[in-house]
């Protein structure tokens, strides 16, 4: 989300005649874009400030700024301790940079805009992307979900969507400029909702534009997964058989001083649910342990939905309390030993199945979007299938942006080695 919102900042400063700098040393402005959603991101937005103090120590005609999620929070401690930070624009507030860069030639004191919006889409802003694969659409932004843990009603404000045609023509846009994936991009995405359509429906008139060879998107709510959702997927070929379903905690417990409207039999359903609709789907998701009052028993159910589930991947975080949320107000605060003895335990099962589930790949061949070089060496590539697994393969007579069919020889670490069995072009 915040590559996204980056490249819609770095579009509206490009219009504004601004071009990016070669270093953080050669720059006339500098912005950090930040995220609030666990203690370890703000950490690093503090450390990159501290850098920029020196900055501008050396060169006090630079500007700097803070953007995004952060700058609600920061607000107060910047105007009182940060004098060196001259913008703070919370993310509904971007159309202002222009405006405030201008004015900052002539007003030396901090200008800040951290207001939320109702309505602010950015539907019309052109983003602008650096050449590559993938380009992420921002469809919705905000969310009205208020999880007891999560950060986001809070910095990002209410649920809003785009509308259709103006995704389409971004899409298109992307399309023309070279990009052959498309992921559409939301806190909620399947909440989307814009005059009448819902998310399903966007996700036809996507996989409709004519040469988009790969639609993802992220992520989605257990809550608001529906079946026209999951016949939408079926019927495209240019929609990627991969779904992000966060599950946060296998605990009804838990889940339910989570807000998170769901429990965990009704998810395990779904899952399975989703893989008979879906053959060979990859299902990734997110965990959460150490949440206030998860018991040793509440952590078990949610390795006995990992047991059951066998995701493919996981992102897995220690719960991490943020400041006007519901939940760190809880009084049951789980330890930072207990934590971090229980997020251990999660990513080495988690490797476990994501191997085991890998290895049902191997004598397969899998349709893989060459995507870049592989790190190991300059003669192989990397890209995915459409279920979201890394494969690495020789390059042969294959070229990036391709989809080339790969036959899987071996599942090792997080992903996967193969053979390409293209046909030579001469043949
Ligand atoms: N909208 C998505 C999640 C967006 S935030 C959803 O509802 O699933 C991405 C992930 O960050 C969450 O799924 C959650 O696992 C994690 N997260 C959010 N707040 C957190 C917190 N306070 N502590 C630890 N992890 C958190
Ligand atoms: Fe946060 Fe996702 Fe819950 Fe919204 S649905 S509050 S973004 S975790």
């Amino acid at each position: 989300m915040n590559v996204a919102d980056s490249e819609l900042v770095e579009g509206l400063l490009q219009n504004q005649g601004y071009s990016p700098s070669q270093s953080l040393e050669t720059a006339d402005v500098i912005f950090v874009n930040t995220c609030s959603i666990r203690e370890h991101a703000e950490e690093k937005v503090h450390s990159q400030l501290g850098r920029y103090h020196l900055i501008k120590k050396r060169k006090p005609e630079v500007l700097i700024g803070v953007l995004g999620c952060m700058a609600q929070s920061l607000k107060d401690d910047i105007l009182e301790n940060k004098p060196f930070v001259d913008i703070v624009l919370g993310p509904d507030s971007y159309r202002k940079l222009p405006e405030f860069l201008n004015r900052k030639q002539t007003i030396r004191n901090n200008q800040v805009d951290t207001k939320l919006s109702k309505f602010e889409v950015y539907d019309d802003l052109f983003p602008s992307r650096r050449e590559g694969i993938n380009a992420w659409i921002s469809i919705m932004r905000g969310c009205d979900k208020f999880c007891t843990f999560c950060i986001v009603p809070f910095t990002r404000g209410r649920e809003r969507s785009r509308s259709v045609e103006g995704i389409v023509r971004e899409a298109k846009q992307a399309l023309d400029e070279g990009f052959v994936e498309i992921t559409l991009l939301g806190q909620n995405v399947n909440s989307y909702s814009h005059e009448g359509n819902d998310f399903h429906d966007l996700l036809e008139a996507v996989a409709k534009v004519h040469g988009i060879k790969r639609i993802r998107y992220t992520s989605p709510h257990p809550q608001d997964m529906t079946d026209p959702l999951l016949d939408v997927m079926a019927s495209h070929q240019n929609i990627c058989n991969s779904i992000h379903l966060p599950l946060q905690s296998g605990s009804d417990h838990v889940l339910k001083r989570m807000n998170r409207t769901y429990g965990k039999s009704h998810f395990i359903d779904l899952a399975q649910r989703i893989r008979e609709k879906l053959p060979r789907v990859g299902i990734s998701t997110d965990i959460i342990v150490g949440f206030p009052g998860e018991t040793e028993k509440d952590f078990l159910e949610t390795i006995d939905v990992m047991k059951t589930l066998r995701f493919d991947s996981a992102f897995q975080f220690k719960y991490s309390p943020r400041r006007g949320t519901k939940a760190s107000e809880y009084e049951d605060q789980v330890p930072e030993k207990e934590k971090q003895s229980r997020l251990a335990e999660i990513i080495e099962l988690q490797k476990l199945h994501t191997l085991e589930r890998n290895e049902t790949f191997v004598g397969s061949v899998e349709p893989v979007l060459v995507e870049k070089e592989s790190k190991r060496s300059t003669t192989q590539w990397a890209g995915r299938t459409d279920s979201n697994k890394w494969v690495i393969f020789d390059k042969g007579n294959t070229s990036l942006k391709e989809i080339v069919p790969v036959e899987i020889k071996e599942a090792k670490g997080v992903s996967l080695h193969g053979k390409c069995i293209k046909k030579s072009e001469a043949a």
